[in-house]
């Protein structure tokens, strides 16, 4: 190693800072960070910085800067944008056993800064020893995406049960123990979702059941929106939580490409509903979450699209909470937004639509109990799921009730996917449009004026179109 990480504690310490400009700048908002009084030394002075500092409890010195600025200091900054003036800084600094950072001068000083990833009170730090900054900013990028914004949360109620951990388990052994079923466990996850009652009291349980030489058998439900199908729409809590899950619960509407991120030696269960083949009744479908959670397995429930819009997630969730077994729910892109972006076609625009709606197309009994007269204003624009078997009913229901017959009809099959095709037409020519094309599920409709704007709009693929 070309240097010893340490993390230093400066607050309330004096550290000198020489430069004016935003270089300087950015330093001293990590220092204020954790605390440092900062005595800034330099001719020319950004008026932000100076308007940054508390002029009480930080010195400013309008100056060039001179031996005796390191008199008390404990740590050094050059950060002007003069070489010599930074090697001046750092060679007074070094001769005095100060510890000095040169800003894009490592050689110079004697200690660098790495890249952070702040979930304080847990901090991640990289560094290439000053060989390739971008390289390590980088790949903090790249950390950044990968650690949840509520780690740190997580650390600080970890903290906060520290000396009571300690005092019910003696043994060193005994304490990991307890820490890595914790942050292994539905209690951080709660933590990572932002319940910190609920994760304190579970923490507090756990607790208590291990000190009754227990083992807590209760597992979790991790609800998950997948999205349309490109897996580069899941959010990081989605991806997260599909690499820890124990049993994977997937349908129909869930890409393969999505699928093959989930860890991959969970258990894999279809429980897919097809049209006319159910092959898991939905009641069959909660039982189940029910049960593997209650042989301790995290459980995930992954659905296509955003498991509260047409997903029946709400469902599933309840039978979740009368069993009291510990849940969350993470939204995903739904169809009407991944398919509408991908398709150029804006959902709402301030020239033709003012709202939009998102309509269940699903035929119950061969009919339709939706509220037609409703959907008619030319300002609105409507989105059907599961339409695609009722199209010829839909557009001649909302001509019927007075829609324009005119008005434009986009179906969009396999959104967001390789497979993606956008076909468009009229309330009173698509049907006909689409006769002799063998239309492939999952497919969303959209009518509405906006769908005009996907021939100036589209941009994804290379899909065959058809007018
Ligand atoms: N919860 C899902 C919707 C489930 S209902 C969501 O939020 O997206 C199933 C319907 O969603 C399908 O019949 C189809 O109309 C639509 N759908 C889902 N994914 C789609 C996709 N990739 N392309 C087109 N339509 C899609």
């Amino acid at each position: 190693m070309d240097y010893l990480p340490l993390y230093l504690d400066v607050r309330d310490t004096l550290c000198l800072v020489v430069g004016g400009d935003s270089v300087a700048l950015r330093k001293i908002r990590l220092l204020l960070s954790a605390g440092a009084r900062i005595r800034l030394v330099a001719p020319d002075i950004l008026e932000e910085l100076s308007g940054m500092l508390d002029h009480q409890r930080h010195e400013i010195i309008q100056r060039p800067f001179q031996g005796d600025d390191l008199d008390g200091v404990r740590l050094v900054i050059a950060a002007t944008d003069s070489d010599t003036v930074n090697g001046a800084v750092a060679d007074a600094a070094k001769a005095r056993g100060l510890t000095v950072n040169v800003v894009d001068g490592a050689e110079q000083g004697n200690a660098i800064m790495p890249a952070i990833i702040d979930r304080s009170p847990l901090i991640v730090s990289v560094s290439s020893a000053g060989k390739a900054p971008v390289l390590a900013r980088l790949l903090r990028t790249r950390l950044e995406s990968l650690l949840p914004d509520g780690y740190g949360r997580l650390a600080d109620l970890a903290g906060s049960f520290r000396a009571q951990v300690k005092a019910r388990f003696s043994s060193l052994n005994d304490r990991r123990y307890f820490w890595e079923k914790v942050f292994g466990g539905p209690a951080a996850e709660q933590a990572l979702a932002g319940n910190m009652e609920q994760a304190r009291r579970m923490i507090g349980q756990a607790l208590e059941a291990l000190e009754a030489q227990e083992e807590q058998l209760v597992g979790e439900v991790y609800l998950v929106g997948g999205g349309p199908g490109d897996p580069d729409l899941l959010t990081f809590r989605a991806l997260r939580l599909m690499q820890q899950a124990d049993v994977v619960l997937h349908d129909r509407l869930v890409s393969e490409d999505v699928l093959a991120l989930c860890r991959r030696d969970a258990d894999y269960i279809y429980v897919g509903k097809r049209r006319d083949q159910h092959t898991l009744p939905q009641e069959d479908i909660n039982t189940l979450l029910v049960k593997l959670a209650k042989e301790g397995k995290r459980v995930l429930r992954l659905k296509g699209g955003d498991p509260f819009i047409f997903g029946r997630g709400g469902e599933e969730i309840d039978t979740l909470a009368d069993e009291g077994i510990p849940f969350q729910v993470v939204p995903g892109i739904t169809a009407a937004s991944g398919c509408a972006s991908y398709a150029g076609i804006p959902l709402t625009h301030r020239d033709y639509a003012q709202s939009v709606r998102f309509v269940t197309g699903h035929l119950k009994d061969g009919g339709y109990d939706l509220n037609w007269s409703e959907m008619v204003r030319n300002d609105q624009t409507l989105v059907f799921y599961m339409g695609l078997m009722g199209l010829p009913r839909i557009c001649q229901e909302l001509i019927d009730h007075g829609r324009n017959p005119e008005t434009p009809v986009a179906l969009i099959q396999q959104g967001t996917t390789r497979e993606q095709r956008v076909y468009t037409g009229s309330l009173t020519s698509i049907v006909s449009d689409i006769a002799e094309i063998k239309i492939k599920p999952p497919t969303l409709i959209i009518v509405g004026e906006v769908v005009q704007l996907h021939e100036r709009l589209k941009w994804f693929g290379l899909e065959e179109e058809y007018a």
